[in-house]
């Protein structure tokens, strides 16, 4: 036997078993974007290399170790999106949808980084994002975290996450308070790590942000960036707070909150859960006021946030919140021999035209009734359609419940649409 290729590692087949629950949260999550009135953008996974350089930042985890990188044929530079936000700031500006202009954006698909796989950290994962342009004040920035609030109350996961939310001031006060930073890491350097070191002197901010504990322990007394704000970044700040406080939506504030990239200012926030181990952040963003301007158009507000799907999905599953996701079919058609075969056929055509929205299955390959019904009921149908000579004959079908107590019932052909519509009504 030859040897079977397998999957790359940290890249995941969503088997058919898993597929219903991805469908679930994915409609769920257009469902409430489209309560918002955000639009769909899309935009392509390969960008040149230059476009994440330029507006993650060179010294960030994703830019200096985790990008998919390569030549292409003509030797120009390509990267697998590691993220969204770049793409979709590239694609507003060739477009001219930013300057001057109110855009509120969302996307969703798949990002690439190269990680050490693990639980909710895989090397091809998928991201729900919205991207909103045009606005400057704390009411959108409301706005984006009631959103992703209403996903959660969706999902019935409210209990499960916790807001945090920092404000990391203009690029003024950040210069201001840097030095302050650097002074107070330079002596706690003996409990460095070497990335932190090197960041200490590229991007010290990027030292907050380390995942090491001894690190993380050493840097505890460090000077906050929230107390050195500039007087109109922290009136953004505070307004923020207080229409989440209006709005009820509960929140820490983190000081230690900077994100993990370059292109944020004021407002960062991140909901995180004690649900799934160390990988506990499922949503993370913030305002990118720079960031058009960075890539090349006229200066436009922004902020937005991403949602990692796979955390998300992990969430349902570990709180057993995934079992209400609904079997795939609704009703199953047996036909008892060969001979009915297409009457079974007509009946469930007849069905599909005069009601498109219901699953039905009819049953292929033969065999005795036992057999059929076994089918119909491993398929999750509410109902079976049961077929044979006799109702053939008589232009009847016999409707068998299989979830519900109720007694077998003989239906005419001609009343069959109208009596399944009902039963799927209630
Ligand atoms: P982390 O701190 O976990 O590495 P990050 O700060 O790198 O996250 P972002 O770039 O802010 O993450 O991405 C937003 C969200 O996307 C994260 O909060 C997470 O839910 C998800 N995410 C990021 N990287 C991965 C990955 N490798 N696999 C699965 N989900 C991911
Ligand atoms: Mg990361």
């Amino acid at each position: 036997m030859s040897k079977q290729i397998q999957a790359i590692r940290g890249m995941n087949d969503c088997l058919p078993t898993e597929t219903a629950l991805w469908q679930y949260v994915e409609s769920t999550v257009r469902q409430v974007v489209a309560s918002y009135g955000y639009q769909e953008i899309r935009t392509p996974i390969v960008e040149s290399t230059d476009l994440f350089k330029r507006s993650i930042g060179e010294v960030t985890d994703i830019v200096e170790k985790e990008m998919y990188t390569f030549a292409d044929r003509n030797s120009d530079s390509l990267t697998l999106r590691p993220e969204g936000t770049a793409s979709v700031v590239r694609a507003g500006n060739e477009h001219g949808l930013l300057y001057n202009q109110q855009q509120r954006l969302w996307y969703m698909g798949q990002m690439f980084r190269h990680e050490r796989p693990q639980k909710g950290r895989y090397r091809q994962f998928h991201q729900f994002g919205v991207e909103v342009f045009g606005l400057e004040g704390p009411d959108i920035d409301a706005e984006v975290i009631l959103l992703s609030a209403r996903l959660w109350k969706m999902f019935g996961i409210t209990e499960h996450v916790t807001l945090e939310i920092n404000s990391l001031g203009s690029a003024a006060a950040r210069v201001a308070y840097k030095e302050q930073l650097v002074a107070f890491l330079k002596t706690k350097e003996s409990a460095l790590d070497e990335d932190s070191l090197r960041r200490l002197e590229s991007n010290p901010l990027r030292v907050l942000d380390s995942k090491n504990p001894q690190v993380q322990a050493a840097i505890a007394g460090a000077p906050k960036l929230i107390d050195c704000l500039d007087e109109e970044s922290a009136k953004h700040f505070q307004g923020l707070c207080e229409r989440l406080d209006d709005l009820g939506i509960q929140y820490r504030v983190n000081p230690s909150l900077v994100r993990g990239l370059d292109y944020y200012n004021r407002t960062v926030f991140e909901w995180v859960t004690e649900s799934l181990g160390a990988q506990g952040t499922v949503c993370a963003g913030g305002r990118y006021d720079g960031l058009v301007q960075q890539l090349g158009g006229k200066g436009t507000q922004g902020v937005g946030f991403a949602m990692g799907l796979e955390r998300l999905v992990l969430m349902l599953q570990t709180l057993e919140l995934d079992k209400n996701v609904e079997s795939p079919v609704d009703v199953y058609i047996t036909a008892m021999d060969e001979s009915v075969e297409l009457y079974a056929r007509q009946i469930s055509e007849m069905l599909r035209d005069g009601a498109p929205q219901l699953r039905i299955m009819n049953h292929c390959g033969g065999g005795n009734v036992k057999k059929q019904m076994k089918r119909a009921d491993n398929s999750g149908a509410r109902i079976a359609l049961i077929i044979g000579q006799n109702e053939a004959e008589h232009q009847q079908v016999a409707v068998k419940y299989l979830r519900d107590q109720q007694a077998q019932q003989t239906v005419a052909k001609s009343e069959l649409g109208e009596f399944i519509t009902n039963i799927f009504a209630k």
